[in-house]
């Protein structure tokens, strides 16, 4: 897990500077520094207190690890800044973690040529998830409605 990544992307979203994240935070902005490039392994408890101040939700990165399925692949930092993204909603049925277990889904499959960049990653609810895939495999991914949404763009 790129932890650093992770920090300084949400950091600049919210349009946050390194002293800025100090005072919300209570890390110095040193650390903070070092810790975005990667050159300092923080405590579990620095890593609490930054992502509470960035607004992210420490129990629900961990679940998301811990059930995360076929799109293992995905990395971390990946799947997290696609969850931020989607603002931790499930882009299909609207409901929102913790009510639901999410998962990152690829609207196209690498087998059919689809990358693990993020505007191919889409934020899923498990049970979309597998009712899509389930749709999939009977219909086709040609008739897939996350796909077909895709190409229009
Ligand atoms: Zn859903």
């Amino acid at each position: 897990m790129n932890i650093g990544r992770i920090i300084k992307q949400t950091r600049k979203n919210k349009k946050l500077t390194l002293r800025g994240l100090e005072q919300v935070s209570g890390v110095s902005y040193s650390q903070i520094s070092k810790i975005e490039r990667n050159e300092n392994k923080p405590s579990d408890q620095t890593i609490y207190k930054l992502f509470t101040a960035l607004g992210l939700d420490t129990s629900l990165w961990q679940n998301t690890e811990r059930h995360s399925n076929k799109e293992t692949d995905i990395q971390s930092y990946t799947r997290f800044l696609v969850l931020s993204r989607d603002n931790f909603t499930c882009q299909l049925c609207g409901h929102k973690a913790p009510d639901i277990q999410l998962e990152i889904s690829f609207i196209v499959s690498p087998n059919n040529g689809g990358t693990f960049i993020g505007e191919n990653l889409i934020t899923l609810c498990s049970e979309c998830n597998l009712g899509r895939k389930n749709f999939i495999k009977k219909h086709g991914i040609k008739n897939d409605v996350l796909y077909i949404n895709n190409n229009n763009r």
